[in-house]
């Protein structure tokens, strides 16, 4: 993990939250390149939840909400953690979070702890001039109560019949007790959350397929099947309005842990809102005519995780004659740059005509255009960025109008033909052996690995 966060603030991924001033606890910044990467992660997540589906629409809510709504929820009676305090150096740990080796003693100074006392986790602010208990408002800890007190508003605008979905990406915050790990626990996070509302009856067999269907997207990313897993919630860690919840968890270096959380909260948040809010939540079940709350199926991401889990995954270190080669494999469609132009001298005449190339294919990919130092040292610099293809463009491009594809995960090469470069990278990023060359290319360099 140290290795990765220093790889991660060296390249421009991620960055402690302000940084000149020494940070602040549990909160990042995604640089230059980790934006892209987290931004294609969402676009993914986007994609296969709710433009590839016909029963699934988007909603974008605020992060400032009613406070009642928490009220309702539950949040602020039960949205708590055991918080234990250390009689002797006074630092505080999440009580059921604390590493079996240090046996019930605080891990830093051996001393004895409290009692536990429930820490409510939600950010509170003030909603207008005044700060009074009449102004509280929270940060919200879950994107999810957005789509549930928005219910009604997409099934009158929407016209969605059961089984339909409501998914949401956005920001949360937690004044979590103990963070760390990265990016992995933070206290300002993101969210990628559906909220799938199904006939009662049919709940467990949708709560099945969406377990199925979240498992397949995470290997979808490149993620190795055998660095995730499945764990169901046993009886007394299900939370009081679960009926079953499985997590699916990531093998990160610091052990397994979740990744996900796909609960069937049944009818419990409909119903709370409706006791609440005084407002009808029901279905006009177009079988049976009658009113119905509908049951949820809820599977709820986190982006962060999500980006922390494909950069342990992708990461690598491989011999290179007398060196080190460090690159993160990331497959081609979250990889935060696809296509980087690398003219292999600075001087004019080849500058203008690597330029047309950058030109060319930029806007087909996310493409970087990068003419410092030797090539070695280009090389080294794409595949820390993950970057899966290079374009290299030399003297000899002048005469034959022939550029160099190199792969990152084999360092092939081929040269083809400039006006085939486009497709032939569209078809290397969507899969195509490095070796399937189109009209007038050729295979230019074979790797043996390690050599
Ligand atoms: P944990 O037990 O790890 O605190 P949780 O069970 O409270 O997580 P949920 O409430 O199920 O988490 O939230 C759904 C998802 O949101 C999690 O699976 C995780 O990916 C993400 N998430 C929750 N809390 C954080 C956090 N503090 N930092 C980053 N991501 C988070």
């Amino acid at each position: 993990m140290e290795k990765l966060v220093s790889l991660c603030q060296r390249r421009g991924f991620i960055f402690p939250s302000s940084d000149i001033y020494g940070g602040l606890s549990a909160c990042w910044d995604y640089g230059p390149v980790g934006v892209e990467l987290k931004r294609n992660v969402k676009e993914a997540w986007w994609r296969a939840s709710v433009q590839d589906r016909d029963d699934m629409v988007g909603l974008d809510t605020a992060i400032l909400m009613n406070p009642r709504v928490w009220e309702a929820s539950g949040h602020v009676t039960a949205f708590s953690d055991p918080l234990v305090e250390c009689k002797g150096c006074h630092q505080r740990f999440r009580a059921d979070d604390l590493p079996p080796e240090a046996e019930g003693r605080c891990p830093s100074c051996g001393g004895e702890f409290t009692e536990p006392q429930q820490f409510n986790l939600m950010f509170k602010t003030f909603m207008g001039p005044v700060e009074d208990a009449a102004s509280v408002v929270y940060l919200r800890p879950e994107t999810a109560q957005g789509i549930f007190v928005n219910f009604a508003n997409v099934l009158n605008t929407s016209r969605k019949r059961l089984p339909f979905g409501i998914a949401q990406v956005g920001k949360s915050f937690r004044n979590e007790i103990t963070t760390g790990n990265f990016i992995f626990r933070s206290r300002e996070f993101e969210q990628m959350e559906i909220e799938y509302f199904v006939r009662p009856g049919s709940d467990d067999e949708w709560f099945a397929y969406w377990v199925k269907e979240r498992l397949g997207w995470y290997a979808g990313l490149g993620i190795r099947p055998e660095n995730l897993r499945l764990r169901q919630h046993t009886e007394d860690e299900l939370a009081h309005y679960s009926r079953c919840c499985s997590d699916i968890e990531y093998s990160f270096p610091m052990g397994w842990a979740e990744l996900e959380g796909i609960a069937n909260r049944a009818d419990y948040d409909l119903k709370q809102h409706m006791e609440y809010s005084g407002k009808g939540l029901t279905y006009l079940d177009e079988e049976t005519n009658k009113h119905i709350i509908p049951y949820v199926i809820e599977p709820s991401a986190g982006v962060d995780r999500t980006v922390l889990a494909i950069l342990c995954d992708a990461y690598d270190e491989e011999p290179d004659k007398d060196e080190i080669r460090v690159l993160f494999h990331f497959h081609p469609d979250i990889a935060p740059v696809k296509v980087a132009v690398l003219p292999l001298s600075r001087k004019e005449n080849l500058a203008a005509f690597a330029r047309d190339v950058y030109a060319s294919l930029r806007p087909c990919f996310a493409t970087q255009y990068d003419d410092t130092q030797s090539i070695g040292r280009r090389y080294r610099r794409q595949d820390e960025l993950g970057t899966p293809y290079c374009v290299t463009v030399d003297f000899q491009s002048l005469e034959d109008n022939m550029a160099t594809i190199r792969e990152r995960d084999t360092m092939n090469q081929i040269r083809v033909p400039v006006p085939a470069l486009a497709a032939t990278l569209q078809n290397k990023l969507a899969g195509e052996d490095i070796f399937v060359l189109p009209e007038g290319g050729v295979i230019w360099k074979e790797e043996t690995k390690g050599g």
